[in-house]
């Protein structure tokens, strides 16, 4: 998500005349990027910004600027908390970047959090910042209209609006046409894109049909799918066209339906488990990820324990598991008791990823043996003789360089495996 705005900030400023620079010390505007979602995401920022400080020292000239999530959080206590900061500007207002930039190098400082009900950029042509060229993401929709009870998504970025799609498969195409090989759809909840106009209303599976109509070299992934959205119009829509990619990642967040009726998630254990079914059922050779989110509020060892009977029996490819982080502002914060010990979550957050550890490498191992088309993102970063890639699971596959370079598909023989990567040769 960050990515992707990052890319639509670069556009807008590079239609003002301003240019990247990879070199930070060469800077006159540095803009952080930020995310609220946990705790640990904001201090790494504020760690950022005591490193750029001393830039200011050295250029007292160059202008700083939060952007993003915490922008919108903390507002004008950014300016007022850290002498620093010149700008301050919310996700859904980066086309007043340059007037504000403007200012602050003339010496006034600026803050524009304004939340839009309409704001896509969906007219902006993003300057891409992903170096490699073969892989890309496509915002289709912004803000959130769910209330998980943890989250503060919705309230740093918004009610949701989905993208008008023309602008996303002009984009799409446009990336093909520059040598992309693969794009990624992402919205805060996907299933529940929609647009709607005189004539008709597209909803996700029809939108993602368009995308993959594109081109049949053109690879499409999407995320993140929310499980009571999940239907199964979007499975069948998948299986028709072979460059929609066989992976879903569909957050669980807890195993127990006692947790997740607090959490607000709309959807209960079973449910969840009739969606993984479905999934298995339509799609069998598609790969599942999810988030778990430990030591939520009242979480007990029992609630524990469900969730991680609930990944042994998804099987989960991959997760991102993350202890909960109280975020001010949100229900939970303002109506439950964080009550469970830091150490227990960390003894949680331990099992599922040691348990994650040996899904995910149990997952790796039934493709030993078998023939996968990866398409080829660059040269391994341990080793410069081999390549690396991704299957249509979305699973690392690394093999020797040969003749082959990105951009193009190759077919891998798997000889091994590790937890996080499949080991081969081309064939
Ligand atoms: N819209 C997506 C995910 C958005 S945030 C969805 O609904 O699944 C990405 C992940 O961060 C979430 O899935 C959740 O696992 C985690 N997360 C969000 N808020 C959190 C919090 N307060 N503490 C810990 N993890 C959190
Ligand atoms: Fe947050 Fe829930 Fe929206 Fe995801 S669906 S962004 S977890 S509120």
């Amino acid at each position: 998500m960050n990515v992707a705005d990052s890319e639509v900030v670069a556009s807008i400023l590079s239609d003002s005349g301003y240019k990247l620079t990879d070199t930070i010390n060469n800077a006159e505007l540095i803009l952080i990027n930020t995310c609220s979602i946990r705790e640990n995401a904001e201090q790494r920022v504020w760690g950022r910004l005591d490193f750029i400080k001393n830039l200011k020292r050295k250029k007292p000239e160059i202008v700083v600027g939060v952007i993003g999530c915490m922008a919108e959080r903390l507002k004008e206590k950014l300016i007022e908390t850290d002498k620093l900061v010149d700008i301050v500007v919310g996700p859904d207002a980066y086309r007043g970047l340059p007037l504000l930039v403007a200012e602050a190098e003339s010496g006034n400082k600026g803050v524009n959090v304004l939340l839009s009900r309409e704001e896509t950029y969906a007219d902006i042509s993003p300057v891409r910042m992903d170096k490699n060229g073969v892989t890309s993401f496509i915002s289709i929709m912004r803000g959130c209209n769910n209330m998980c009870a943890y989250c503060v998504v919705p309230y740093v970025r918004g009610a949701e609006r989905s993208r008008n799609p023309e602008s996303i498969i002009n984009e799409a195409t446009d990336l093909f046409e520059k040598g992309y090989r693969e794009v990624t759809l992402i919205g805060q909840n996907v299933d529940s894109y929609i647009w709607k106009n005189d004539i008709q209303t597209i909803r996700f599976p029809e939108l993602l049909e368009k995308v993959a109509l594109v081109n049949p070299k053109l690879r499409v992934r999407f995320s993140t799918s929310h499980p009571k959205d999940l239907s199964d119009e979007l499975l069948l829509t998948m299986i028709r066209y072979e460059n929609i990619c066989r992976h879903i990642h569909l957050p669980a967040q807890s195993g127990s339906s006692r947790i997740l009726k607090l959490m607000n998630r709309e959807y209960t254990r079973e449910w969840y488990m009739d969606r993984i079914t479905a999934i298995k059922k339509i799609i069998p050779d598609c790969s599942i990820s999810t988030d778990m989110i430990t030591g939520f509020c009242t979480e007990t060892e029992e609630d524990h324990e469900e969730s991680l009977s609930l990944m042994e029996w998804a099987e989960f490819d991959f997760a991102y598991m993350f202890k909960y982080s109280e975020r001010p502002g949100t229900k939970a914060a303002r109506k439950y008791k964080d009550d469970v010990s830091e150490e227990i979550k960390a003894l949680r957050l331990n099992e599922i990823i040691s348990l994650q550890n040996r899904l995910s490498a149990r997952s790796k191992k039934t493709d030993v043996g078998t023939i996968q088309e990866v398409l080829i993102e660059g040269t391994s970063k341990r080793s410069a003789s081999q390549l690396y890639g991704r299957n249509s699971q979305n699973k690392v596959v690394v093999f020797p360089k040969g003749d082959s370079v990105k951009g193009e598909y190759i077919r891998v023989f798997i000889e091994k495996s590790t937890s996080a990567t499949l080991i081969g040769k081309n064939i």
